[in-house]
């Protein structure tokens, strides 16, 4: 972790160093990307498969605690939807065309926890409690789990802890499933973390621990506390492998929506899926499960803030965790509070080695304009993070062309869809969210 890093070598091997030293645009597309997923022991798609039975199974216990999952009958999930209006105006103020369709995917309104950690985290901390509960024969597989909302298991879960390092959202999904299940939980949150966040989750009786320090620190007090403690489980950001196939889930989902709204993938109608990236698990589980899923029609691409572009950094270098933003000084300071993070996940970007496209950064004042234009063209609110998805097309059009000729898609394009993965904004409060349109930097 603590390896000297020797950036001048670095940046002549890798002149996009100096570009994103300079905070300019950068697209870096993956030398290392492969046809399909290579086939491996520690992941696989019967995982994913097996992720998606165990939320089944929770199904009915969501839907009691959580009416406003009835409608979905207890899965947390959210639409996808075209978004033209949007389409038209990016077009309009930027001088291009984005060939193909223009579509979202509505992670920001995700129920329960109001942002892509919904999935990763909330799948764990069930999956944590299943464990618990059948190992204690109190649960089997075949039960309705909607008995878990006893008063006699929040009684049982009460005995353990749950323990989480986060710049807010995941502390978010994971404090409000674990008190609701009866956890005792304490989210480790750095110093980046929201005000409205911390108080949401004290709120709901979660223990929130505040640091002046980063993300990653964050995280290691966290791991810390758990380490000390057999009663308590620790909600790995950067290794977890339940959070990961929780994301993943939402590929499988994602291939029925995209059916049902008769949206095509195949060799002649590519889809470009753009995921804003913080320390990877998110990005990288959906990013998994779409590869495994569409293999060489989909591309899928990862956007960071220009000061905090960790994972196109540990890729492209291939250090991953052994690099931070901070070696080629950078501040790690941004808006996109759920992507401030300056070291990113090894085991995420080493799964993402033959999987993604590329990565690309994108400035703050974007977030901004394109939050602002989302709301007024969609009636969309997405937090700022959520707006580095919207940068991609652009940055595909402007930077990316090189990328699109040597794959053979030039005359595919206008079959194209291109997915904006939004990624939070339901739970930000009013005023917060009156003074992000009012945001201009
Ligand atoms: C956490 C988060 C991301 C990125 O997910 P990682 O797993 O950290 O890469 C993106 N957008 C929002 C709103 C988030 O909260």
């Amino acid at each position: 972790m603590n390896k000297k890093i020797d950036v001048n070598n670095l940046s002549q091997q890798y002149p996009l160093i100096k570009e994103l030293q300079n905070l300019n645009y950068v697209f870096w597309a993956n030398p290392k990307k492969q046809q399909s997923q290579p086939q491996s022991n520690a992941l696989s798609m019967a995982m994913v498969y097996d992720a998606e039975a165990r939320l089944k199974r929770f199904s009915s216990y969501i839907k009691e605690v959580y009416p406003i999952t009835r409608i979905s009958d207890g899965i947390i999930d959210s639409d996808v939807k075209e978004i033209e209006a949007m389409k038209k105006l990016i077009e309009g103020r930027r001088g291009l065309t984005i060939p193909g369709k223009l579509m979202l995917k509505c992670d920001h309104s995700l129920p329960v926890a109001g942002s892509i950690k919904a999935r990763g985290g909330i799948y764990e901390v069930l999956t944590y409690a299943e464990k618990l509960a059948i190992s204690h024969g109190l649960l089997t597989e075949q039960d309705d789990y909607a008995k878990l909302h006893d008063e006699s298991f929040r009684n049982f879960f009460r005995q353990y802890k749950i323990a989480v390092g986060s710049t807010g959202n995941l502390g978010l999904s994971i404090g409000i499933i674990s008190a609701q299940l009866g956890f005792q939980v304490t989210v480790h949150m750095s110093a980046d973390a929201k005000r409205w966040k911390k108080a949401l989750l004290r709120k709901k009786g979660v223990e929130v621990i505040e640091y002046d320090s980063d993300y990653s620190e964050a995280v290691a007090a966290g791991r810390a506390q758990a380490a000390r403690d057999s009663m308590c489980h620790f909600v790995d950001d950067e290794n977890s492998k339940e959070l990961f196939l929780g994301y993943a889930v939402a590929a499988v989902r994602l291939q029925k929506q995209l059916q049902q709204a008769k949206v095509s993938v195949d060799a002649e109608h590519p889809l470009f899926v753009y995921l804003p990236c913080g320390v990877g698990g998110g990005p990288g589980g959906v990013a998994y499960g779409l590869k495994q899923i569409y293999g060489d029609d989909v591309h899928i691409f990862f956007g960071e803030p220009m000061q905090s572009p960790c994972m196109l950094l540990g890729m492209m270098t291939g250090l991953h965790d052994e690099i931070s933003v901070a070696d080629i000084g950078l501040t790690n300071v941004t808006e996109a509070d759920g992507l401030a993070v300056g070291r990113a996940s090894k085991f995420v970007g080493t799964v993402m080695e033959p999987v993604i496209s590329g990565c690309y950064t994108v400035d703050d004042s974007f977030l901004f304009r394109s939050l602002k234009a989302m709301y007024e063209q969609e009636n969309i609110f997405m937090e700022p993070s959520a707006h580095a998805g919207v940068y991609g097309p652009i940055e595909l059009i402007n930077r990316g062309m090189d990328y699109i000729r040597s794959n053979g898609l030039e005359d595919k394009l206008d079959n194209a869809v291109h997915l904006v993965w939004s990624t939070g904004g339901d739970l930000v409060p009013h005023e917060l969210r009156q003074h992000y349109l009012q945001t201009e930097i």
